[in-house]
């Protein structure tokens, strides 16, 4: 099983080793994954980064960029305001 570090989260994250898995793509042994950019970048990231990708539009590396720094930076129904902790 190999690891990789998540472009975003610095985290080593498992992905799926070995011809095999070429053959044989499981999910569940694999938890990040290579994305392309439209702007001809590539990230890996690990799937909890991915959701936290703008989904309305296709990413950009300003976008990776953002996560980087916050990884709230996206989040649906959250304004920012702390006010329910
Ligand atoms: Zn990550």
């Amino acid at each position: 099983m190999a690891t990789k570090r998540c472009d975003v989260c610095g985290d080593d994250v498992r992905i799926g080793g070995g011809i095999a898995d070429l053959w044989n793509f499981e999910f569940s042994s694999t938890q990040g994954m290579t994305l392309e950019l439209t702007d001809d970048t590539e990230h890996f990231l690990c799937f909890d980064c991915m959701e936290r990708l703008p989904g309305d539009r296709e990413p950009t590396e300003a976008d990776i960029d953002a996560l980087r720094r916050d990884p709230d930076a996206f989040r649906d129904g959250d304004d920012g305001e702390d006010d329910d902790l």
